[in-house]
């Protein structure tokens, strides 16, 4: 007989995401974030020129999954006055790796999903003058809702795809995803020099330029051309 383990409270459900024409779902091991990965955007934010790509983590039950046609509610996150939405591409990792090359980075990526990198602005802006962690800002309940995931074999143009994002109907967000300073195979080669990818494993590559914020009410819709629609709404 296998030692059977005891537990002493319940443990935490596996947090999981849709996949496009599938039952199965993906489960969700780590996630990491890119920061700063498009030019438009770093300005925006008071950088510029190409620096070495850098990560940041959100917790994995941070993720809010968002099936196919559905609009999930997302509670506004307590201590914040300035919440806002930063749409991206997420690569959902299917085969794990350390020191993986660019070269043959995108066999190891399972599919892609649209996220949201919802961030407090206010606290990350503190944290970060004060050169404090921007856990607080980035890594909080619900900070990642994420839509289905599609096979990468069904999705070859996504790294050429156009990226947006729309609040109420209005647009906010738009990009494409060849603006990426460090593209989705160069992510995960500086990724996997720092932690042993895994299968399961996330990766936010950034957002563009248009990041603001948004209110109680607010209906977010983030799109990448050929992959599902992601629905939230600001409760
Ligand atoms: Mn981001």
């Amino acid at each position: 007989m296998p030692h059977q383990v005891t537990y002493a409270l319940p443990p935490a459900p596996v947090v999981s995401l849709p996949l496009v024409g599938s039952e199965a779902r993906f489960p969700v091991r780590r996630v990491y974030c890119v920061g700063r990965n498009y030019e438009e955007h770093a300005k925006e934010m008071g950088f510029t020129g190409r620096e070495p790509p850098f990560f940041f983590m959100k917790p994995a039950d941070a993720i809010v999954p968002v099936a196919s046609g559905e609009t999930v509610d997302v509670p506004y996150p307590t201590l914040t006055q300035n919440f806002h939405h930063e749409v991206e591409l997420v690569v959902a990792i299917g085969q794990g790796g350390s020191y993986i090359k660019a070269a043959d980075a995108l066999n190891h990526v399972f599919g892609y999903a649209v996220g949201l990198d919802m961030t407090r602005r206010d606290l990350q802006s503190d944290m970060k003058k004060q050169g404090r962690p921007w856990c607080i800002g980035k890594a909080f309940d619900a900070s990642g809702p994420v839509g289905p995931i599609t096979l990468a074999q069904d999705v070859p143009s996504v790294h050429q795809a156009a990226i947006c994002l729309n609040v109420n109907g209005q647009l906010r967000q738009t990009s494409h995803i060849n603006r990426l300073i460090w593209s989705v195979a160069e992510t995960i080669e500086h990724l996997s020099a720092a932690w042993a990818l895994q299968a399961g494993d996330l990766i936010f590559t950034g957002t563009p330029e248009g990041v603001g914020a948004v209110i109680r009410g607010d209906v977010l819709r983030g799109d990448v051309e050929g992959l599902e629609s992601l629905n939230v709404r600001i409760v």
